[in-house]
């Protein structure tokens, strides 16, 4: 009996073992959002999309709320190969954010979903490590960011740096004013602008995303920065851009690799069952992409059930 438990109690600590070895070490980093999104919604989603992955090995790291101390707030970034950001609130200490910037500079890996480029529109260095980002000013939460500087009170603008958009088969830096915005809700072809590129290889040439929110005119520093695919929303809403805009983009800053995936609004009273993160097209580049941030690679084979240009599909 002794010798049965033991052999069993050896193979499931090897299986365990065995079972996660070779993952990705993922650090969901999340706990706050502005009034608009659930960080809970965005979160169930994200950490189901990189379960059914299967390469993935998740911890996630939920901060203090709204308006908590976040002195304390310090996760230990250098364990993990990617860092998935589903965070948009108040700044950490300074040697958390000293810590983050060291971590991606020597190679670490960042994914920004949706929201999380409205986080820390006064942290220069985020500014340049997400290259683009929207809206952030301290009304936007609940409760208000304390930003006590009143030079601190805008939404990103031009004096964050260029929009960018996919003109005439390249990449425009659009340095004349403006402010991010959005239309509202609505289903919109995703084309690929970069096919060649690992996160969109194999992918159609365009597909169909589910009832979500353009970010348009984003702003930032925009340096080192990549379009993988763009969005052209439909012309008849209110605050349509009338360009190309980028949904899926990536970064890089220093020896790190950043992709940022503007899509996947969850409403502040959503949950994770909205068309916007069920669409296979969502969440397909949102794994390839924790999984080309980490390594450089994608081996994540590109679904059955992937969207066309006629329907979208849902899981
Ligand atoms: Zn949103």
């Amino acid at each position: 009996m002794f010798r049965t438990s033991f052999f069993f109690c050896l193979l499931a600590a090897f299986t365990l073992q065995s079972l996660t070895a070779d993952k990705i070490k993922v650090m969901h980093l999340t706990g706050q959002s502005n009034k608009y999104h659930s960080w809970k919604g965005t979160g169930d989603a994200i950490n189901e999309h990189l379960k059914s992955a299967g390469i993935f090995d998740v911890d996630v790291i939920t901060s203090p709320a709204g308006g908590e101390d976040m002195s304390g707030f310090s996760p230990n970034f250098d364990n993990y190969d990617v860092i998935v950001l589903n965070y948009d609130g108040a700044e950490w200490s300074e040697k958390t954010k000293a810590a983050f910037v060291e971590y991606v500079r020597d190679g670490g890996g960042i994914v920004t979903v949706h929201g999380a480029n409205n986080s820390f529109a006064y942290w220069p260095e985020y500014n340049e490590i997400i290259g683009l980002g929207g809206w952030g000013g301290p009304g936007l939460y609940d409760p208000p960011l304390n930003q006590v500087d009143a030079s601190r009170h805008k939404s990103r603008n031009e004096d964050w740096g260029p929009r960018v958009y996919w003109f005439n088969c390249r990449l425009v830096h659009d340095h004349s004013p403006g402010s991010t915005s959005h239309p509202a809700k609505h289903d919109f072809i995703i084309t690929n602008r970069n096919p060649d590129h690992p996160i969109m290889r194999g992918l159609p040439e365009m597909w169909l995303q589910s009832h979500d929110e353009v970010y348009s005119n984003l702003r930032g520093p925009a340096k080192n920065l990549t379009i993988l695919a763009t969005a052209y929303a439909d012309q008849k809403l209110k605050n349509a851009s009338p360009h190309n805009e980028p949904m899926l983009f990536t970064v890089n800053y220093g020896k790190g690799r950043v992709f940022q995936t503007t899509l996947g609004h969850v409403g502040a009273k959503d949950d994770a069952s909205v068309p916007s993160v069920r669409n296979v097209g969502f969440l397909t580049t949102l794994q390839r992409g924790v999984e080309w941030a980490a390594t450089g690679e994608v081996t994540l084979p590109v679904p059955a059930d992937f969207p066309t240009a006629y329907e979208a599909t849902m899981r």
